[in-house]
């Protein structure tokens, strides 16, 4: 292999393929401002107070079932957000939870319930990706204290920067003494593919599940691209676009950092360049299930 062209030959290939199955997992059904979703020339604090358009906003998470055991792609919420009142400390996020988002939660909707519901139990997931540290993405993690969790450096950062909470990120349900996070540092990569991406992890160390760094939505927010034979390669994006049409027609959402934002979509539609199969996958959007299956069905 010249180092001119991306890997021709897939890195998951041969008879025992690594991953049997990919599969959405519903965490629960929300509300979102439509300027949070699809974007909007207004300021954020507009929108939070005056916006009147509501949209639904899916919650979901992916359960990848490996030769090797079940890996996790984020955990959805703790239902507790919506039914206890002191799930937040900070008054002021308690007083702004509801005027960005409704929640329409039931207990069914934690993590441990849902994976029981696919038959899995919670005990066997053993590594959970956590995309990013927003509470809609980490609130399931003290139901899987057998899993690793891997999170980017820079993500975690932000823990040690003045007042996390007032991005969503909720230090005490994410620093909890079950939790075995690891925090991952993307290793540079000669594969061409991945030229515009600030390194690589290869979660697997078989080249079927590598975790890129997207910035933007947070700045150490991060996408797992899986691929193996006889499948379309996906791209599980989390947040980084509320839909992948909006991530290719440059749409950006009414949150995060907009140029950032911007440079992670031209990487992923590079990627998608090198790989026309790529199918992209976010975490919030309801075309995710049938983006899935059509990727599978190859
Ligand atoms: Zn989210």
């Amino acid at each position: 292999m010249t180092d001119a062209q991306p890997s021709e030959t897939l890195p998951a290939h041969g008879p025992e393929l690594p991953i049997s199955s990919v599969q959405v997992l519903s965490c629960g059904q929300a509300e979102q401002h439509k300027e949070h979703r699809y974007g909007s020339r207004l300021p954020q604090l507009w929108w939070v107070f005056f916006g009147r358009s509501w949209v639904p906003l899916p919650l979901q998470a992916f359960l990848i079932e490996r030769r090797d055991g079940f890996v996790l792609f984020d955990t959805g919420l703790d239902p507790a957000i919506q039914f206890d009142k002191s799930y937040i400390k900070q008054a002021i996020g308690r007083f702004l939870l509801p005027r960005i988002f409704r929640f329409h939660l039931t207990q069914a909707d934690r993590i441990d319930q849902i994976l029981a519901k696919v038959g899995v139990a919670s005990s066997d997931i053993r590594t959970a990706v956590i995309s990013h540290l927003h509470f809609d993405h980490v609130g399931g993690i003290a139901q899987i204290p057998e899993a690793d969790l891997l999170v980017s450096e820079r993500e975690w950062a932000i823990l040690s920067e003045p007042h996390p909470e007032r991005e969503w990120i909720l230090r005490e349900h994410i620093e909890i003494p079950a939790a075995k996070w690891q925090q991952i540092s993307f290793q540079p990569s000669d594969d061409p593919l991945f030229d515009r991406f600030d390194g690589i992890h290869d979660v697997a160390g078989d080249g079927s599940m590598i975790l890129l760094p997207t910035p933007g939505h947070t700045p150490g927010s991060m996408s797992l691209l899986i691929r193996q034979e006889g499948w379309d390669p996906m791209l599980l994006v989390g947040d980084l676009t509320y839909e992948a049409a909006l991530l290719e027609q440059y749409v950006v959402p009414g949150t995060g950092d907009r140029e950032t934002l911007l440079a992670s979509f031209a990487k992923v539609r590079r990627l998608k360049s090198l790989l026309p199969e790529l199918v992209i996958v976010a975490s919030h959007d309801f075309g995710a299930e049938a983006a899935i299956s059509r990727a599978m069905r190859k």
